[in-house]
């Protein structure tokens, strides 16, 4: 089954983290035992390897630059957007040399997504698999954009979505944890957005934020790694209200496995995966939630969000790397969901969105 996995911060954890992903995890996780500069070194669970033995052969794949608005903020960012934008430019230089090295395939339009899919429908030809991982590119809070001819560009180079904000106050729009509404600015940025054809992820907006967008921007939208707020409550999860409120738009919210979202109660570098048990199960009590609140199958996909600056100190159990999100299907299966349904949410429905889009 080919799996689409809807937010993967890979070119973040190769230009900040200091990971050749096209290494197996074993050695990634080796060369960085010793270290302790971040929480979760020595537990990544996402390489080019693991991804391919699974069958993510899709993947929205991020920039991520985000402009440090308060020095005394708890969330790390850059003092400018001039350095921002330099850094999700260092991003994409990665994602270009791993296109020339094989190793992925940046998609811009239709032609380039059914050419892939049929890639990845059919049986590897080789052992182990070579086929290259397609990105869609996706840019996680808009900070880095200095101006318009900045999104302009960078959508020109094959940039197709966008979520305005990432954690606090953003250039753009307010992000998690935060209240309020776009400034000028951010209504500015969703038109050229519309303009250009793009997709927009609400993911990280505030609550107005998401409901503005919504009524603002008519184009194609996705929550991309979201979980449910009536399961774990948290401004950073969705209300039930907005999930209905995306349903109407035929959106698809992707399951991110960030146990703190996953299961409540959840304390940042005490708990465990053991001491909470938190589990796929629970991933897929969102899924059901989903379901039931929307009235289909059809608006859950898959964000996993895996080494999202966490590892597999904070994974669902099962997780100790990204080819076990697979158990998930076997999961929703034995509750009653239906074949087609499960593939929905492994790349249907992700895959509706992006042809919607790119018609
Ligand atoms: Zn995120």
């Amino acid at each position: 089954m080919l799996i689409l996995d809807a937010h993967l911060d890979l070119a973040m954890n190769a230009v900040e983290w200091n990971r050749d992903l096209s290494q197996p995890l074993e050695h990634l996780r080796a060369r960085e035992a010793h270290r302790r500069d971040k929480p979760d070194r020595g537990h990544g669970t996402v390489s080019f390897e693991a991804m391919r033995r699974a069958g993510i052969g899709l993947c929205v794949a991020t920039q991520i630059a985000r402009v440090e608005h308060d020095a005394y903020s708890p969330v790390a960012g850059w003092a400018s957007q001039a350095q921002a934008w330099a850094m999700t430019r260092a991003q994409r230089a990665w994602y270009d040399a791993m296109e020339e090295a094989g190793e992925i395939r940046i998609l811009r339009n239709l032609q380039d997504l059914d050419h892939h899919v049929a890639l990845w429908s059919a049986p590897a030809a080789s052992s182990p698999d070579r086929r290259p991982i397609g990105c869609i590119l996706s840019l996680e809070g808009a900070d880095s954009l200095v101006t318009l001819d900045h999104l302009e560009r960078s959508h020109a180079d094959g940039l197709r979505a966008i979520g305005p904000a990432h954690y606090g106050p953003g250039v753009y729009a307010q992000g998690t944890s935060t209240t309020g509404g776009f400034n000028p600015r951010g209504r500015e940025l969703l038109a050229a957005m519309r303009r250009l054809g793009m997709i927009l992820d609400v993911t990280h907006l505030s609550d107005e934020c998401l409901v503005e967008a919504l009524d603002l921007f008519d184009g194609p939208i996705w929550a991309s790694h979201h979980l449910c707020r009536a399961l774990v409550p948290h401004q950073r999860q969705l209300p039930d209200e907005h999930l209905r409120l995306l349903a109407q738009r035929d959106a698809v919210i992707g399951l991110a496995l960030d146990a703190w979202m996953v299961v409540p109660g959840w304390v940042r570098g005490q708990s465990t995966p053991e001491s909470t048990g938190a589990s796929l199960r629970h991933v897929a009590d969102h899924a059901d939630h989903i379901a039931q609140v929307t009235g289909s199958a059809r608006h859950v996909g898959i964000g996993t969000d895996l080494d999202g600056a966490f590892g597999y100190e904070q994974t669902p159990s099962e997780v100790q790397s990204i080819a076990d999100i697979v158990q998930l299907g076997d999961i929703l299966l034995a509750r009653g969901w239906s074949r087609p349904d499960v593939e929905g949410v492994f790349s249907g429905n992700f895959l509706r969105v992006l042809r919607g889009a790119w018609a």
